[in-house]
């Protein structure tokens, strides 16, 4: 039996709205949605589908840094310019994939659908091998109703009404002809411009999570839909002491402080830190710092442990999961470190990408007792809190 060899398949995300009945700073996709931006959740989710061989988003390019921000890191190609209304954009885009080569299959998706799950992209991927193009679409529930002056002129028969969704999957040649025999026209999704162009499209059942941000009222719900999703709510603490030594500094919390003596440690000695990460390790059941980064391991000598804690959140994120919250106490008679505690945790919650608002840093003192009382070294003990994909 020959091989069948899978087509290359590329998501075409459309994200050049500016976004104004939504009355933001800022175009909706490049909004905060429970931690990431809009843009990067509908990304990933396309990223990650082992069907999909690569993404490529069309914007506008007034917000290129907001874009470079959303999707630092994920390595995408150059982003294609928007044209002045969503089909030109569109168009743009299956242009710009056609000069790169022209994939077997292309996925055309709203940005502002970042709640689209693994099974419809498959489902719209496998509906191609029997047809020209195919959609996300739900069924009409509700009875539809004519209205006319603020009353009913008629019921509308919904026996065979879907709504329409994306992605909208295409055979690449087809619907890169389609669009362009369709230039200059309003049509007002890809499928109708498959459809004109005569284009047999499959309607494949979506889910109604898949919905379109379009009013605050939306991110909210998506906001819910994401967190009540991540329902396995841990908490892990971690504790860490540190002995003086000779020095003129400590490293706290991703800080450099003054001192009259330095830290001992295989690492920067970063009580803080290491404390937290620890704690995030814990409520991962995922070991203890020393398990990740060993201290017989010469690569880790005077290492910055900013490394240490991102490692920790990079584990929360792998596996689809947020930081909820991080607490931090550092225990010393000396350095003082109330002065430094803000720029504590602005620091950490850049190390760990979350608001500044979930990170507390405190500090106390022993009241001269034990040997932090005594000025031998600085212990730490924190507690974070994930939450994690049931
Ligand atoms: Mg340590």
């Amino acid at each position: 039996m020959p091989t069948r060899i899978a087509p290359s398949c590329i998501a075409l995300i459309v994200a050049g709205g500016s976004g104004q009945r939504f009355g933001a700073e800022r175009p909706k996709q490049y909004l905060d949605l429970a931690g990431k931006p809009v843009l990067r959740r509908t990304v990933e989710a396309f990223l990650d589908h082992p069907e999909v061989t690569g993404v490529r988003v069309v914007i506008d390019p007034t917000w290129r840094d907001a874009y470079d921000a959303a999707v630092a890191g994920l390595g995408l190609p150059d982003p294609v310019t928007g044209g002045a209304s969503r089909q030109d954009s569109v168009r743009n885009g299956l242009e710009a994939l056609a000069a790169d080569g022209a994939p077997d299959l292309v996925l055309i998706h709203d940005a502002a659908r970042p709640l689209i799950d693994a099974a419809t992209i498959g489902a719209v991927i496998g509906a191609l091998d029997s047809t020209a193009g195919a959609i996300a679409a739900v069924p009409v529930a509700d009875t539809l109703k004519r209205g006319s002056s603020g009353a009913i002129a008629g019921t509308v028969d919904r026996e065979g009404l879907w709504r329409a969704q994306t992605p909208q999957g295409f055979r690449f040649p087809a619907i890169l002809e389609a669009h362009r025999a369709a230039a200059g026209l309003s049509l007002t999704d890809d499928a109708a411009v498959a459809e004109r162009a005569g284009l047999a499209v499959a309607l494949v059942p979506s889910k109604e999570d898949n919905f379109k941000v379009t009013t605050p009222d939306d991110l909210s719900r998506a906001t819910r839909a994401i967190m009540s999703s991540l329902w396995d709510v841990r908490t892990g603490s971690g504790f860490d002491v540190h002995r003086f030594t000779d020095g003129d500094f400590v490293t706290l919390c991703g800080l450099r402080v003054p001192h009259d003596h330095g830290l001992e440690g295989h690492s920067d000695a970063d009580v803080g830190l290491h404390a937290l990460t620890d704690a995030i390790l814990g409520a991962l059941a995922a070991g203890d710092i020393g398990s990740h980064f060993p201290p017989t391991d010469p690569r880790w000598r005077g290492a910055d442990s900013a490394k240490f804690l991102r490692h920790a959140a990079d584990l929360v994120a792998e596996r689809g999961g947020v930081i909820a919250h991080a607490d931090v106490t550092i225990i010393c008679e000396r350095p003082k470190v109330g002065p430094h505690r803000a720029a504590m945790a602005e620091r950490i919650a850049q190390i760990l990408g979350i608001e500044v608002g979930r990170v507390s840093v405190k500090a106390t003192t022993t009241e001269q007792l034990g040997f932090t009382g005594r000025r031998e070294g600085i212990a730490a003990q924190a507690v974070a809190t994930v939450r994690l994909p049931g």
